[in-house]
């Protein structure tokens, strides 16, 4: 079988539902414009060497394939885990039973946790994001650049917070602190527990 092409995943929540921590205009945006072209760009870079296969004589320039591929998968990969890992804004948002059970003895406490993820959000340079990674017994934080570059290869993701700015400048401008800080109040502690296992 080949390739599965990618279509746009469906928010599982309305674009105003993260209102006022993540506006609707940027939800809006987000998703329909950012996260639609890394799928429209995963989806040329596999159908460039679908062609190819097919011996079609063209030229392929495999540096630059392979580099679509791994950025715009990975954005759309990142982007359907960041849709899912937020609801609705809550007070005293935090997770409980085995999630948290696990979070503190990997990280000493939640808080310490909180400090550790928001610490690497706030210095990711330039595009990219903060995750929260399984690997096998063990989580790690970790930052990961534009969507593909200094992550750790072979763990998954089980919370990721978007810092590109198109994910918080209309609403924060340039105070990217305050969009982390408010961001845990929509975090599904629910989602990151089933992804947890
Ligand atoms: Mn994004």
């Amino acid at each position: 079988m080949k390739q599965k092409r990618i279509e746009l995943p469906d928010l599982p929540y309305a674009y105003d539902a993260l209102e006022p921590v993540i506006s609707k205009k940027i939800m809006q945006l987000h998703h329909t414009r950012h996260h639609l072209a890394y799928v429209t760009g995963a989806n040329a870079a596999m159908d460039r060497l679908e062609k190819f296969r097919e011996g079609t004589g063209l030229e392929i320039d495999y540096k630059a394939v392979m580099r679509d591929l791994s950025f715009h998968l990975s954005g759309h990969k990142l982007h359907s885990i960041f849709w899912t890992n937020m609801k609705k804004a809550a007070k005293n948002n935090m997770p409980d039973g085995a999630l948290l059970k696990k979070l503190e003895e990997q990280f000493g406490s939640f808080e310490k946790f909180q400090a550790e993820f928001a610490g690497a959000a706030k210095a990711v340079e330039g595009s990219g994001w903060a995750a929260l990674v399984k690997d096998e017994e063990d989580l790690h934080i970790v930052e990961i650049q534009n969507h593909n570059l200094l992550g750790v290869v072979g763990t998954t993701p089980i919370l990721v917070l978007d810092v590109w700015e198109h994910a918080y400048y209309l609403d924060y401008s340039n105070d990217r602190g305050k969009y982390v800080d408010s961001w845990w109040s929509v975090v599904n502690w629910d989602d990151v527990a089933k992804r947890l296992g």
